[in-house]
């Protein structure tokens, strides 16, 4: 969690944790290190999030869900996208990766072993059922553009690995 959001409302936090990516339902944007800061002005939540890549079409529906999460609590919320600095997957908390093992997607690497479980190179990327390191690149492309799909040779299963996009 960065600086910044340790001073933002608790409440403004609560809602922001019920918003999740669309893509990934378990992980919260907050856990995902989307949301940058959020600050209330006059009754207006300012919300400032970062795309976890520039082009994401979830990006676009996160802010809605944003807007919409904050009506709900009879609150009003302006949502700014902030490019730079951009995201990286170092901004996942520690929480969020592990929802994202429990749902069975792979964490994100660093940028350079990224590139190189995506080039089929190394045997890096973790299988999230059972923890092999035994597992191959199938596809660059997973059910989704920001996932790759791998496979673990041990127990076999087909799993999503999150793209460390940048
Ligand atoms: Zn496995």
């Amino acid at each position: 969690m960065t600086d910044e959001l340790l001073h933002i409302d608790q409440k403004i936090i609560e809602i922001l944790k019920t918003v999740s990516d669309p893509e990934i339902p378990v992980l919260s944007i907050v856990d995902m290190g989307v949301v940058r800061a959020a600050k209330m002005n006059d009754d207006v939540v300012e919300v400032q999030i970062t795309p976890t890549y520039s082009g994401c079409p979830a990006m676009d529906v996160i802010g809605d869900d944003i807007i919409s999460a904050f009506n709900q609590n009879g609150l009003k919320a302006k949502v700014e996208l902030v490019l730079s600095p951009a995201w990286t997957t170092d901004w996942i908390t520690a929480e969020g990766r592990k929802a994202l093992e429990k749902y069975g997607i792979a964490s994100p690497l660093s940028a350079d072993a990224d590139k190189e479980a995506l080039l089929g190179n190394k045997k890096i990327v973790k299988c999230p059922q059972c923890g092999s390191l035994n597992t191959k690149l199938v596809s660059q492309f997973g059910s989704t553009a920001c996932k790759a799909l791998f496979q673990c040779d041990d127990c076999l299963e087909p799993f999503d690995y999150f793209k460390c996009l940048k």
